[in-house]
């Protein structure tokens, strides 16, 4: 009882010496100690075995530094193992790797109607995408921590629907680990999540604050807190902003996706649905337009920050968040949007835009592999 005992104090006293270096590097021996309350003993010791497992790496004392008592600077080993992120959008399907600290090492992007090609077809189209990115991370000498999914659509139960995929209940962690399998990979964790849900953990993992709100998404519009600890994926592209509005494919009505949805804006301003294009290069075309004061772009701007704050009204009413963070392809259509849609609401609501760009989701996939190893560093380790 009493080795059981001590053993999951160990494990618990790991997961918070990496969290502190994962939030706080680079940061000293001592430094930790003060931060979790632990002996200096107890945290040497556990540096050490980070250390040896390549998770932490010592940078050693700061050049230039007074000589006397030079502490070592720990941060996130970034020659330790990596995470590989995959994307399925209606039109693509892009891959990262990412290392402990979340910078990202190499990328792919494959054109692929998944959209046309349903779940199965879908998902074994990513199979060339993953074997690159485990070759880059193989000759690259690195481990890998596993495999996390970002989907354009919610995941209830482990099953995922996606309406821009046309995937219904679909069990996508089953089938990227078929995948993996046929690429002789075996033992790897898989992690399946939505893309909003993805994109607001990098937010976080980028320094956001754990009890703001995130609005994003590329294929869809949803909300998630940034807080990883709380699980909650709003379908806000779902939520009726007009009572008498079009029907939706979702069989509901009025629903913001048709007048805020990536497809429907793109249609009302006359411009092609820039898909994959703002993955690979970041732009807007329908921002870019109403900047130059293109009356349909203009229109069609307006009429999505319209149905935005409407929604928001709901959120609020609901959630009565202090800070949202607008990300993802909504974040593209500049400050003066989000002063709009501000405008329209009622005073206390502070809205800013994301830090990161459209690949905020594919980074978050990665993330979710990230994550699991901070918070269960010893697990990697035995594993
Ligand atoms: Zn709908």
């Amino acid at each position: 009882m009493e080795a059981m005992g001590a053993q999951a104090m160990r494990r618990h006293n790991a997961a918070l010496v990496m969290e502190l270096i994962a939030r706080d590097a680079p940061v000293s021996r001592v430094e930790l100690a003060q931060r979790t309350g632990l002996t200096k003993a107890t945290v040497s010791s556990l540096v050490t075995e980070l250390t040896g497992a390549e998770l932490v790496r010592d940078l050693g004392p700061e050049p230039g530094r007074v000589p006397g008592r030079p502490a070592g600077r720990l941060v996130l080993d970034p020659y330790g193992p990596v995470a590989l992120g995959l994307q399925f959008g209606a039109g693509h399907i892009a891959g990262v790797i990412l290392d402990l600290s979340g910078r990202p090492l190499a990328r792919q992007i494959r054109r692929f109607d998944v959209a046309g090609a349903g779940a199965e077809e879908g998902v074994r189209a990513a199979r060339p995408v993953l074997r690159r990115l485990f070759d880059e991370a193989t000759t690259a000498g690195r481990l890998v921590a596993g495999v996390g999914v970002a989907i354009g659509g919610t995941v209830r139960s482990g099953l995922v629907s996606a309406l821009p995929l046309g995937w219904r209940e679909v069990d996508a962690r089953a089938l990227v680990a078929g995948e993996l399998r046929a690429l002789d990979l075996h033992g790897l964790d898989v992690v399946v999540a939505g893309e909003v849900a993805c994109a607001a953990l990098a937010e976080y993992q980028a320094g956001a604050a754990r009890d703001w709100l995130y609005l994003g998404g590329e294929e869809v519009i949803g909300l998630a807190p940034l807080d990883p600890a709380v699980t909650l994926a709003g379908d806000l592209g779902h939520v009726p902003v007009r009572r008498r509005g079009d029907a939706c494919p979702c069989g509901g009505r009025g629903c913001l996706d048709l007048y805020a949805g990536r497809a429907a804006m793109a249609s009302a301003a006359g411009v092609a649905d820039p898909g994959t294009a703002r993955l690979l290069g970041g732009a807007e075309p329908l921002a870019e337009r109403a900047r130059r004061g293109d009356p349909a772009a203009v229109r069609a701007l307006d009429r999505a920050g319209e149905a935005l704050a409407e929604a928001l009204v709901s959120v609020r009413a609901l959630l009565d968040p202090e800070t949202i963070v607008l990300g993802g392809r909504l974040a593209a259509f500049g400050a003066d949007f989000r002063r709009r849609v501000v405008e329209r609401l009622a005073p206390g609501l502070t809205v800013r835009a994301s830090k990161l760009g459209p690949d905020a989701a594919l980074r978050g996939a990665a993330g979710h592999v990230i994550a699991r190893v901070i918070a269960d560093p010893l697990t990697w380790i035995e594993g």
